[in-house]
């Protein structure tokens, strides 16, 4: 399962830990996306100098980028409680009515994988977004009667891996919309660097390098990495962690000097020599590889999309001819022909 792989953003149990001791718990240690934390710190201040709540916030992009970092970090700076749900948690409009009438005046509440929120739930958060409203059927049959309550003036942070899968009239009720982006091979390096120093592990510049190379642009990635390898160095009883370490712990993991796993190699091979690399649809693409849909369309695809070796075209997914030389494989001659 591409769950139980080392490189997949997805979080694990084991994250959760990790995760916590590693977050960053300012807007000043979050590492990278520069517009958006200065746009964030002006919203925040002008909510704070207005005494009101931020705006309803969606934060989008891929799994292990930062969302829920950063609305921890917006509820620590704003001095309010956040309360953490999910789409899929949420089944039943009396179970967000719930959460919402205990929430209090300025309280974040904040929904992971809000596409996967049911229709009938979205429905009842229109207006208890826009109004502070919550409208309740109390009673059966003809006996029932709607009663309207009123909310604590709250905050929504929703957060997807799926922006295009959310409906119009949800994606309309937020104020403030950011596309988390895949963080520079620097900017890895520096979340590399500070993970060390809070794990106590020694690292030279160059393994940070390495490690940050092969991290999928993506912090989380690049936090399990570090600890791969620090277990590398710990069972050699190296006391620190330096290129030759980090290099041969991570081909051990079979991770490329470009971060594709074996799922990556394997999704690009098999559109190569099963579908003479293309164009093919998602769909055959997760039969002929045995992974599903989602995963592919959540992880892999957008990573191998970023770093130019899946392209997207009207009929189907490509691979380029960057793709090609990275596995040793020489392309076909017709090749621009299939991009277009
Ligand atoms: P998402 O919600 O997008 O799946 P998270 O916010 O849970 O991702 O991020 C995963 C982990 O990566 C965090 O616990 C944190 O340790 C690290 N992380 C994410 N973004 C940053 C960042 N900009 N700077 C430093 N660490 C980060």
């Amino acid at each position: 399962m591409a769950q139980d792989r080392i490189i997949t953003a997805k979080e694990k149990t084991e994250d959760k830990t990790l995760d916590l001791t590693l977050r960053p718990r300012s807007l000043k240690e979050f590492v990278g996306q520069e517009k958006i934390k200065d746009n964030l710190s002006v919203f925040m201040r002008a909510a704070k100098q207005r005494k009101e709540p931020i705006e309803h916030a969606l934060l989008y992009g891929p799994p292990g980028i930062g969302k829920t970092t950063l609305a921890h970090i917006i509820a620590n700076e704003m001095g309010v409680n956040i309360r953490v749900t999910s789409g899929p948690a949420i089944e039943r409009a009396g179970d967000l009515g719930s959460i919402l009438t205990n929430l209090e005046d300025g309280d974040i509440l904040f929904i992971d994988e809000i596409h996967r929120l049911p229709r009938t739930v979205e429905e009842v958060l229109y207006p208890s977004m826009e109004e502070f409203l919550l409208d309740i059927v109390v009673g059966k049959g003809p006996a029932a009667r709607t009663l309207r309550l009123e909310l604590p003036r709250f905050s929504i942070i929703g957060a997807t891996t799926r922006a295009s899968l959310l409906s119009a009239p949800l994606r309309d009720r937020f104020g403030i919309t950011y596309r988390l982006d895949f963080y520079a091979d620097d900017d890895v390096g520096k979340i590399i660097s500070r993970s060390a120093k809070i794990l106590g592990i020694e690292i030279t510049n160059d393994a940070v390098k390495e490690i940050a190379k092969r991290a999928r642009r993506t912090p989380r990635v690049a936090n399990r990495l570090l600890k791969r390898v620090r277990d590398f160095a710990q069972v050699q009883s190296l006391n620190k962690i330096s290129l030759d370490v980090a290099s041969v712990s991570l081909q051990r993991l079979e991770i490329d000097n470009l971060g594709l796993d074996l799922i990556d190699r394997r999704i690009l091979e098999t559109v190569i020599e099963k579908f003479n690399g293309g164009p093919v649809g998602i769909n055959t693409i997760a039969a002929a590889t045995s992974e599903e849909r989602d995963t592919i369309e959540e992880i892999y695809e957008p990573f191998l999309l970023q770093v130019g070796f899946l392209a997207r075209t009207p009929r189907g997914r490509v691979v380029t001819e960057s793709a090609y030389r990275h596995l040793g494989v020489e392309p076909p001659t017709d090749l621009q022909s299939k991009l277009i």
